[in-house]
């Protein structure tokens, strides 16, 4: 049986560390053997970035064609396991190139810091004297970042929020090409025994907030119907009219749109998990009990238009998107040289997502297209390698039948075959 009690795992090479798992797994040689193999280049990266590292877990990076955002073209990374999110993006998004791609805006680069006051006796009269100190809390908050200030970021405004028993202290931060979380941190960290002694209550937490809601993106398009068709305009609006009225279409609604967000952020270093957060706590203030993150209507002249709109905390300085070579080459293929345009871009891709998803739904499902793509991972699971692995998917495919067991048996009437 594993004990998972490990002291000091910390404290060995990468190397040793896989070397002790495996003897307390029982871990087969070739298995060790593959993991020391796939980190043979980012190994050392990957110790630095994060903790009691053994490997690296490869992700396909691919790259999205066809997309224009704001009159510029632009080849987008996507880092992601799943069949069909980049050839989703590729086909929405050229099926609304003519009509002149995806035009978006972006709210100015503002996150959220809260710090939780505890045991606050006079709400308004704390509420006044913090008020009144705002310059000093703005003096505390730009002297922790220096270079952010210099570069046109830093403290925006002080907001006071009572959240149950707690007055909540939100400092309102301009982190310009930064994600921010480490930035604001800091700040929240250093007001706090100012707000202390100032207030005579605890202060509590100190954190960002990931409903980043001072960091709006949106992002709109035009499909035409003499592109896609007037049934599948028809289509389209029925599948988003099912996720306006039911939160449970809503949520697989709304994870469309994050399958492309996610795999951008993943493919620049971005940190996914506060993405996903705040796009869905922001879906969850759109429309009770929680709304899709997109919109969709028919224009006048019988076209389809989407819309999406959500928060948006990335950043092209700052936690991997700087360390790892790869984010940088993601970024430097999309020329995404401010975290504004970045965030942009994520939006479009969301909203391209989306309208595929819808597309295929509205249409032949989602099953053909994905089970195509799928077959490939199907055939590697029963044993294919080479050159099988294409014809094996390709013979599910057309049985319409994409099965572990059909490709063992498959694979199986080779070997019979062959022998
Ligand atoms: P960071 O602290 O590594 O970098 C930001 C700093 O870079 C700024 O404070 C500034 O001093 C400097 N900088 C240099 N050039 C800049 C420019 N052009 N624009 C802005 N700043 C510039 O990173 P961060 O963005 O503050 O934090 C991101 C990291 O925080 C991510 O890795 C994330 O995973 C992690 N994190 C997230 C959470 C959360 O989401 N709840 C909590 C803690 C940490």
């Amino acid at each position: 049986m594993t004990n998972s009690r490990l002291p000091g795992l910390h404290n060995l090479t990468r190397t040793q560390r896989l070397a002790l798992v495996a003897r307390e797994t029982g871990l087969a040689p070739a298995q060790v053997a593959r993991l020391n193999e796939a980190a043979q280049i980012d190994g050392d990266l990957a110790d630095m970035l994060s903790e009691n590292v053994i490997g690296v877990m490869g992700v396909p990076l691919g790259v999205a064609t066809n997309l224009i955002v704001d009159g510029e073209d632009v080849l987008v990374p996507m880092a992601s396991e799943e069949s069909s999110v980049v050839a989703a993006v590729c086909n929405g998004a050229r099926a609304c190139r003519a009509a002149g791609g995806v035009t978006t805006e972006a709210d100015p680069p503002r996150m959220i810091a809260q710090l939780q006051l505890i045991g606050v006796e006079d709400m308004a009269a704390t509420k006044a004297l913090l008020q009144g100190r705002a310059e000093e809390i703005a003096a505390i908050c730009n002297a922790c970042d220096p270079m952010l200030v210099e570069l046109g970021g830093g403290f925006r405004a002080l907001e006071l929020r009572e959240a149950g028993e707690f007055l909540v202290v939100h400092l309102i931060v301009d982190v310009r090409d930064a994600m921010g979380a480490n930035a604001v941190n800091t700040m929240a960290e250093a007001l706090a025994p100012d707000l202390e002694r100032w207030s005579g209550a605890r202060v509590g937490l100190r954190i960002l907030s990931n409903l980043a809601d001072r960091r709006l993106v949106r992002a709109r398009a035009l499909w035409p119907a003499s592109e896609i068709g007037a049934d599948m305009v028809e289509g389209i609006l029925a599948a988003y009219a099912f996720a306006a009225a039911d939160p449970y279409r809503a949520a697989t609604h709304n994870k469309g749109i994050m399958n492309g967000i996610d795999a951008v952020a993943l493919a620049t270093g971005n940190d996914f998990r506060a993405i996903e957060a705040g796009a869905h706590a922001y879906a969850a203030t759109r429309g009770a009990p929680y709304a899709p993150l997109s919109r969709w209507r028919r224009d006048s002249a019988g076209d389809l238009l989407g819309e999406i709109e959500l928060p948006m905390p990335v950043g092209i300085v700052g936690g991997a998107t700087k360390a790892h070579p790869t984010a940088q080459a993601a970024l430097a293929i999309m020329g995404a040289t401010s975290a504004g345009r970045l965030a942009r871009v994520m939006a479009a891709v969301g909203l391209v997502q989306n309208f595929s998803a819808m597309r295929a739904l509205a249409g032949e499902g989602i099953q053909r297209g994905h089970m195509g793509l799928h077959a490939r991972n199907v055939a590697i699971a029963a044993g294919a390698t080479g050159a099988e692995i294409e014809r094996i998917a390709q013979q599910m495919v057309a049985r319409g039948e994409v099965r572990e067991d059909v490709a063992r048996a498959l694979l199986g009437d080779k070997q019979d075959v062959s022998t």
